[in-house]
């Protein structure tokens, strides 16, 4: 089935991890997809592996946290493929792991940069495309740290909470314009991000940091990247056209209790 069939997509961090799976998921299901990040060898060889299977797809180098190279890559998107009707604000970084009191405000402005300030960039450009066609569906990578608190991470639980209620004005402000923003919420994923935290954390044997991972979670493992992709495939389509403001958690019951 093509659910996503005629829709272009704008994936950000599609290189690794989350956002690879969900670039790869929209394109099997119809979607033109432009790659955003900033690791070239990788984004290339995506659309290089997506044209192989008869996708559409191209690259583009994207900063999300500087607004001009954000804002040029969106109208080379429109241009190339002639219209936005997906964004997938997925990239992101955890940053530094100290306590509060030991954070520094460049470690702190960096996360949110990224973070908040490039969910911010890519929604602002892509709505005049989207608010022109009368329709859109712009999707936040927030996370379960975007809901309930853990004693680590503070710049990241910070911006992710951001996120979480940018979706929820931005689903009220652009809602009569036909565009839905939703914002999703992945416990742990196997991904670099969360295997560079680990080994950042101490972890000497990544085997055994995962299972301890996976015990947080009530399905007792970690996620993969494609049990988010397919959330994202739902919200992108128009079989969520009704749902917009929401969050959608994807955790493996990490904040059932
Ligand atoms: P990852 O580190 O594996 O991949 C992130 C991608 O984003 C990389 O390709 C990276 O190059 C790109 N990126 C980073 N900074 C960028 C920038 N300034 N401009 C453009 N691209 C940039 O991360 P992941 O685990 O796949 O996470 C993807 C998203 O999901 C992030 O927003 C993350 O916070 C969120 N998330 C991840 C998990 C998890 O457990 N992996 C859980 C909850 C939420």
């Amino acid at each position: 089935m093509k659910r996503i069939l005629g829709k272009t997509c704008i994936v950000t961090g599609a290189s690794l991890g989350i956002g690879r799976a969900c670039a790869l998921r929209l394109a099997e299901e119809g979607g033109r997809v432009a790659l955003f990040d900033v690791l070239d060898d990788d984004g290339s060889a995506l659309r290089d592996e997506l044209r192989a299977s008869g996708h559409d797809a191209e690259y583009w180098h994207v900063d999300v946290s500087s607004e001009a190279s954000v804002r040029a890559a969106v109208d080379e998107v429109a241009a190339h493929f002639g219209s936005v009707d997906v964004l997938v604000n997925n990239a992101g970084i955890a940053g530094i792991n100290k306590p509060t009191h030991e954070v520094s405000e460049a470690e702190w402005d960096r996360v949110q940069d990224v973070n908040v300030k490039g969910v911010f960039f890519c929604t602002k450009h892509v709505l005049a495309h989207m608010r022109r066609a009368g329709a859109g569906s712009i999707i936040h990578l927030s996370s379960i740290y975007g809901l309930v608190g853990a004693p680590d991470l503070p710049p990241y639980h910070a911006s992710k909470g951001a996120v979480t209620l940018m979706a929820k004005t931005d689903a009220l402000l652009y809602a009569a314009d036909g565009i839905r923003v939703n914002s999703v919420h992945p416990g742990f994923i196997w991904t670099p991000l969360v295997a560079h935290l680990l080994v950042a954390s101490g972890a000497t044997d990544l085997d055994v940091a995962r299972a301890e991972l996976g015990k947080l979670h009530a399905l007792g493992h970690v996620g993969e990247p494609d049990d988010v992709a397919w959330g994202v495939v739902y919200l992108a389509s128009d079989e969520a056209k009704f749902v917009t403001g929401s969050e959608l958690v994807i955790d493996g019951g990490y904040t059932a209790r």
